[in-house]
This record gives structure tokens, C-alpha cells and sequence, in this order.
């Protein structure tokens, strides 16, 4: 059995793909301060660690052949815009101590996970904003201090890549969303959020649904089933350059809403309100992805919320069942 390093298995996006490369035939270590919240991991051996810190690295790395990196302190948009300096300091030291410790022990392929935050703010003033490509990147001007970060890291994967000879591989997810996400608290991204909001919104017979801005900007969301395999088959592959992942059909952020209303089978009355709203439109062009891959996410964003929105309900119901039987 090949065994692989997946860092962040504690988290949305690790969780899962512990569970597909478990399925694969991998032998998997997963790492992550926290394990899964929602499901048991999966993986052969979980340790608990900081990976901020170089000498957990080097126990992370030591053994495996390959490294998943996607450890990262990371939320949604209301947590990336007001965490910058958190969020510079902790992954830049987790991604320079996981990519070096990964060398140290000789590790073969190393595939980072970077992100759509990295393209610069000029190309996505419009909600009609054209499909970002790979090379559009430069010159750099990231929103957030997030999306510096993910450039950096981009940049040491390439120089650790060629100075090294360690095999990197980049990919920059567009919007992954999926059951068994963060829901609530602050880290939460738009599609939970809004699921979330009209969970509660249908328990609580209140249809207000409350959207940051005018709810017209737009973004593309990729279901996780299609993340997990672009993952794999990015890191199988022999690309070296960045690669997109995402679903390239956009949607505004009160189509959203719309939609998950009709799938909950409430009404719903949108109210706008001051809020952090990130770039004013983002898409995904894939044609880069396509011709790499001879493959593309092919689950549309409204399959993907039939199968998140029925388990965000159900967190919410639990939740309220037990904050019931507390009192
Ligand atoms: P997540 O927050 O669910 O998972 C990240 C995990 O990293 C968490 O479990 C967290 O506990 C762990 N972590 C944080 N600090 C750590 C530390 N010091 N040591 C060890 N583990 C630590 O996020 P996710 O959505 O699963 O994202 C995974 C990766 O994909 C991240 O690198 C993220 O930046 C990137 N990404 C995600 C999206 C998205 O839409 N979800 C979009 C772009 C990029």
C-alpha cells in the first residue's frame, strides 16, 4: 500500500478526500489540530498536530510517499476579510514547515491547494466578470491577505520543485461546498451559510433571509464529490503549473438563496444588508483544466445543495433538539 499524507483531514475538503484515497487502496495518515466533527475519519492513523510548528512536519511527512497539503486557517468571507494578519502569519508557517519537512524526508509528490482568492481584484470588478485562467494571476493584486498567501506558497512549490526535485502540484479550488462542511461560527462559506439561514428560517416560520451587499455578486460552486477526484487525478498527472477546479456556471448570490429555498420548500424574503462581499464577480474557466485532465466537475450546483441542504437541516434540527432538552 502507497501511503500518502493528507494534512487538514480534520477539515471539509480533507475529510473527504481521507475517505476517497482510503478507498482507493491508500494507506492514509491524516493530520489536523482537530479531527472531523461530523464523521468518523477514516484515514489509518490521525495525529493531532500543530502543523505551524517544523518538528510536527517532520512527523507528519516522515513515512509517506506523497503529501495532500491542506491544512490551513481558513473561513468564509467574513472571516478572511477581517483576519489578515492570523491568516498570513499561521499558513505561511504551516505551508514553508509542510513543503520543507516534506523534502527533508524525501517525500516524491507534494500537491498544494491553493485557491481562486489569489487572482487580483482588477479582473473581477463585474458581476459579468470574464472566467479567470491560470495565467491571469499575474500581476498580482489579491483581495486579501488569504489570497497573498496562497500565491507565496504557489511560488515555493515551483522553486522547491525546481531547485529540489520534489514533484509539486498546484490546484486553486473555485467555492468547494458539500455536506459535512463548517455550517456556523464564523468559518462557514456562502452556500452553508445560506443553507443554514433557510433551515432556520423554515424551524422558525420567519422567512427573512438576510444577504451581505445587494446579493448581485456572482460565483461559481464546485460540489466535493468532483473536488476529491480533480484532486487526484491533478496529482496523478504530470502538470506542474497552477490548475483551476471549479464549476465554470455562475450564479448570483441571491440566485443562490432562491435556489436553496425551492429545495427546502420554503418562501423566503431576501433582506440586504451591510456585509463583506469579496471580489463583485468570480468564474472559473476551465479550459486549461479540461485539456489537463480530459475531465471537468459535472455535478451542477443545484444536485450538489439536493445533497447539502437536507444535512445542514438536519444539524440545525439537532441542534435545536438538544438546546431544547438543555433548558
Ligand atoms: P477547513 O477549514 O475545513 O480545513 C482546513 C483544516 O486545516 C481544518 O480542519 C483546520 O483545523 C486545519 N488546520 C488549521 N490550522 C492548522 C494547523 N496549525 N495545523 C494543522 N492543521 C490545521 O477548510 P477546507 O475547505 O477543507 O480547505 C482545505 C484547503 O483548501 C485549504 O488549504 C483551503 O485554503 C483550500 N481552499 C478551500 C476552498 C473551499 O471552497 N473550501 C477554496 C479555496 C481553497
Amino acid at each position: 500500500m502507497q501511503k500518502v499524507l493528507v494534512s487538514g483531514a480534520g477539515g471539509f475538503i480533507g475529510h473527504h478526500l481521507t475517505s476517497y484515497l482510503v478507498g482507493k487502496g491508500y494507506w492514509v495518515r491524516g493530520v489536523d489540530i482537530k479531527e472531523p466533527e461530523y464523521e468518523k475519519t477514516k484515514a489509518h492513523e490521525f495525529l493531532k498536530l500543530d502543523m505551524r510548528r517544523w518538528e510536527n512536519c517532520l512527523t507528519a511527512t516522515r513515512g509517506v510517499e506523497e503529501v495532500y497539503a491542506l491544512a490551513a486557517d481558513m473561513g468564509g468571507m467574513g472571516f478572511i476579510s477581517a483576519n489578515h494578519a492570523q491568516i498570513l502569519h499561521n499558513n505561511s508557517l504551516i505551508n514553508i514547515h509542510t513543503l520543507d519537512a516534506a523534502r527533508e524526508n524525501g517525500c516524491k509528490r507534494y500537491l498544494y491547494t491553493s485557491s481562486a482568492c489569489v487572482y487580483p481584484e482588477y479582473k473581477q470588478t463585474s458581476a459579468d466578470v470574464v472566467p479567470l485562467k491560470e495565467e491571469d494571476a499575474y500581476p498580482a493584486q489579491p483581495q486579501d491577505a488569504y489570497g497573498w498567501e496562497k500565491l507565496i506558497t504557489e511560488r515555493l512549490c515551483k522553486h522547491y520543485r525546481e531547485d529540489y526535485g520534489i514533484e509539486t502540484r498546484i490546484v486553486r479550488f473555485h467555492n468547494i461546498f458539500g455536506p459535512r462542511g463548517t455550517w456556523e461560527g464564523g468559518r462557514e462559506k456562502a452556500p452553508a451559510a445560506m443553507c443554514r439561514k433557510i433551515a432556520y428560517a423554515k424551524l422558525t416560520k420567519n422567512p427573512v433571509i438576510e444577504i451581505w451587499g445587494d446579493g448581485e455578486q456572482t460565483r461559481s460552486f464546485c460540489y466535493i464529490d468532483d473536488c476529491v477526484i480533480g484532486i487526484f487525478k491533478l496529482m496523478r498527472s504530470d502538470f506542474r503549473e497552477p490548475l483551476n477546479l471549479g464549476q465554470d456556471h455562475m450564479v448570483t448570490i441571491n440566485q443562490l438563496a432562491l435556489m436553496v429555498a425551492e429545495i427546502a420548500g420554503s418562501k423566503i424574503q431576501l433582506k440586504h444588508i451591510d456585509g463583506p462581499q469579496g471580489v463583485r464577480g468570480r468564474n472559473s474557466d476551465n479550459t486549461k483544466l479540461r485539456e489537463v485532465l480530459k475531465w471537468e466537475p459535472q455535478i451542477s450546483l443545484e444536485e450538489g445543495l439536493k445533497k447539502t441542504y437536507p444535512w445542514i437541516e438536519e444539524q440545525v434540527y439537532a441542534k435545536e433538539r438538544s438546546l431544547k432538552k438543555a433548558v
